[in-house]
């Protein structure tokens, strides 16, 4: 355009001489002179204005021509075509390919499911114990299966963001009771776990031995202290298997709660039973008032709510229990859900049935 305006000026300033010298040497009178002298005036008038309409409106209209981008679906990007906007900025050449950029970070955090998650491992748990029919949560369960599925990331980024988890170990022990070591018909039929598999088992002191250096193999503890030296946390099909099972069964073996045992827990079941009320609501908090709605659902109601492959294997036996929750945990990642601990855990807590060091007080139970 620059070229063409320096054309027109020069090709107008070379007639006007040219007009005066016309005039000068024909000797014209200057009525003629002053009708030549408007018309030159009217013509460069008329030419600029026809030039500045076309080179210059302040707004671009949405699929307008623009004078830096010609008219073509594919040289505007996508982000003016916004049906919300009719009218834009007119890009620049600079903010036209930064426009570009923006558009192609915003596609690209799409299609990318990760999001920020702030722990590296996750320890599955989902302990079996002793129990009679029609015996709850009071009654002084002992832990008789011990199975973890360790998973961590495949795919975290230097900021912390992932979305695939992986079972990448697992630990299976038996455990043997001490306070009652007959298994009752109905726990063997409710976890397959059968009275010979118990009897060859180690007892629970020993199994927290044996846990503790597959924990220490892994990296996830230090040897010396028994201290975490990653970010892992606990993950369980409900609260109870910490909170209810492994506090009793400190007291019953007398044995402290190790540290690494330690520590809020993340309660899957809790997790997806939000999700399948609120999908969008990807950090699983919800109002108290909207609590009481929410279903409490089991792992097999749990797979189907994630739209899963139904439960693999036998329900109740602890490593399948286990194995399935982590497909629970795998999901919800996958969903971009934040996986945190956010159930806390009184290792303290107390039941009417417990006396001094570990004894069991037989005469406050319902079930003898
Ligand atoms: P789960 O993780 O659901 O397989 O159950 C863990 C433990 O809870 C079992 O090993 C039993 O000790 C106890 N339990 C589960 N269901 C029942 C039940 N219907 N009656 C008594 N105890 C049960
Ligand atoms: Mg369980
Ligand atoms: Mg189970």
């Amino acid at each position: 355009m620059q070229l063409v305006d320096l054309d027109l000026d020069r090709l107008l300033s070379s007639f006007v001489t040219f007009l005066l010298s016309l005039i000068q040497l024909l000797g014209f009178n200057w009525k003629v002179l002053l009708l030549f002298l408007f018309l030159i005036w009217s013509v460069t008038i008329f030419t600029r204005r026809a030039k500045q309409s076309k080179d210059s409106p302040s707004l671009l209209i949405e699929g307008s021509p623009s004078p830096q981008a010609p008219f073509n679906g594919s040289d505007i990007p996508p982000i003016y075509h916004h049906p919300h906007s009719q009218i834009s900025d007119r890009p620049t050449s600079k903010s036209s390919s930064q426009a570009q950029k923006d558009l192609m970070v915003q596609v690209a955090q799409k299609q990318d499911h990760r999001v920020k998650q702030p722990y590296d491992a996750f320890l599955v748990l989902d302990v079996e114990a002793t129990c009679e029919q029609g015996t709850d949560f009071e009654w002084p369960n002992e832990i008789i299966e011990w199975p973890v599925c360790l998973m961590r990331w495949k795919d975290k980024s230097e900021q912390g963001k992932a979305c695939q988890l992986e079972i990448v170990d697992e630990f299976r022990s038996f455990v043997k009771p001490t306070w009652r070591p007959q298994l009752s018909q109905f726990c063997t039929d409710l976890t397959g776990i059968t009275q010979a598999q118990v009897n060859s088992a180690p007892t629970f002191q020993k199994v927290l031995k044996m846990f503790a250096r597959f924990l220490i193999r892994h990296g996830l503890i230090d040897p010396k202290s028994g201290r975490p030296i990653q970010r892992f946390c606990w993950c369980s099909d409900g609260p109870f298997d910490i909170r209810d099972f492994v506090v009793k069964q400190c007291f019953i073996s007398k044995v402290p709660m190790p540290l690494w045992l330690k520590g809020n827990i993340l309660d899957v079941r809790r997790v997806v039973s939000v999700w399948a009320v609120a999908p969008g609501n990807v950090d699983t908090t919800i109002q108290p008032s909207a609590r009481s709605h929410i279903q409490s659902l089991n792992i097999p109601q749990q797979l189907q709510a994630l739209g899963l492959p139904a439960f693999q294997g036998r329900l109740h036996s602890g490593i399948d229990d286990t194995r399935n929750i982590a497909r629970v945990m795998t999901e919800l990642a996958r969903r971009g859900v934040r996986l945190e601990p956010k159930t806390s855990i009184n290792p303290n807590r107390r039941w009417n049935w417990m006396g001094k060091h570990g004894e069991v007080l037989e005469h406050t139970l319902m079930f003898q």
